[in-house]
């Protein structure tokens, strides 16, 4: 990975949270204080997905978080979720839809 290609991940997440903890929020995101790498892991780091994940599940803006990661198709941990498990939860929400 390329510091340009992280950076621009990074950035992704950054834009997020200046969206997410202004005044009228009130919330500090629990990653506020962690290296944002740790939600960008490399295929099959399973120990990086996992620590990102515990920190995620303490995160006051969680789900807005992943409702993002949703809409946007990022890369990385988001919401406590990987781009794996997104991917599963749009393709459950297409198939109700498409049952309903
Ligand atoms: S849910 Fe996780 S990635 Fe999203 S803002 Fe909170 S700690 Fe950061």
């Amino acid at each position: 990975m390329t510091t340009t290609h992280s950076l621009a991940k990074h950035d992704s997440l950054y834009q997020l949270l200046s969206m997410l903890t202004g005044p009228e929020f009130g919330e500090r995101p629990a990653c506020a204080d962690e290296d944002p790498e740790l939600f960008f892991p490399e295929s099959g780091q399973v120990a990086q997905i996992s620590e990102a994940k515990t920190v995620c599940l303490s995160c006051p803006i969680r789900r807005a978080c992943l409702s993002y990661a949703l809409q946007h198709g990022v890369q990385g941990v988001w919401g406590g979720t990987t781009e794996d498990e997104r991917r599963a939860m749009r393709r459950g929400a297409s198939s109700r839809k498409a049952v309903a």
